[in-house]
């Protein structure tokens, strides 16, 4: 790694928020040390695919993978493996809190704090943004804020929280992507919202049809494949 650069460790699944996350903080000339973790989720290894082709877009040769499994084990929640079916319709429907992972925003900050002194890193970055406000606690503005009080005092007041899309919504994560200068454009291509365990994103979840939404706001195709024609 590059001494002189602030480092960034961001935790990257593979969707469309952590994706420009990565854009943006290389575009800003951060080193980044992506994170990604596995927890037993049905879209875990459809993510990770993302996650290489993203890794391989930006050239980066640094990254972590990280194993949970035990949550898909162990926690209760629709978006594991152990739960029931993924619930379809909006995202902030209330049948969506079916998807929540308890306390996973939490463990994943941890685990980033301890990588982040260990490797000299100055910021941990979430992608969190104000349409998971609704639905998913650990995504709020009072939790990243204390969050990040936290991980201060944990670390001694090395490593802090930053959450740069916190009061955006997907269609502004979007345009951000978007406008990024090369090389740093995110490549949505490689990206994956649906929360199923199936290859093509359904375009039904509430998860897919929030990304659907936002590239209809700002009047762009979704570059990605979907089990049905939305179009
Ligand atoms: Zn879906």
């Amino acid at each position: 790694m590059i001494e002189n650069k602030t480092v960034v460790l961001l935790a990257l699944s593979g969707g469309m928020d952590s994706a420009t996350l990565l854009g943006y903080y290389l575009s800003n000339n951060y080193n980044v040390l992506p994170i990604s973790f596995y927890y037993g989720s049905k879209h875990n290894k459809y993510e990770s695919i993302c996650v290489e082709q993203l890794l391989k877009h930006y050239k980066i040769n640094t990254s972590f993978k990280i194993n949970l499994d035990f949550i898909g084990n162990i926690f209760k929640s629709n978006l594991l493996h152990s739960g029931d079916d993924i619930p379809e319709g909006h995202y902030e429907d209330k049948n969506m809190k079916l998807t929540v992972v308890p306390g996973r925003n939490l463990i994943f900050a941890s685990i980033l704090a301890g990588i982040a002194e260990s490797y000299n890193a100055d910021i941990i970055a979430l992608g969190v943004h104000s349409g998971d406000h609704e639905i998913y606690p650990d995504c709020r503005k009072e939790f990243i804020d204390s969050l990040n009080k936290t991980i201060q005092l944990s670390s001694d007041g090395k490593v802090g929280v930053q959450a740069p899309f916190i009061n955006f919504h997907k269609k502004d994560i979007l345009k951000i992507g978007y406008n990024l200068d090369d090389p740093f454009k995110v490549p949505y291509e490689y990206t994956r919202t649906c929360y199923k365990d199936q290859v093509l994103s359904c375009g039904c979840c509430g998860s897919c049809s929030e990304r659907l939404e936002a590239f209809e706001q700002i009047g762009k195709i979704d570059p990605i494949e979907y089990h049905q024609d939305y179009y």
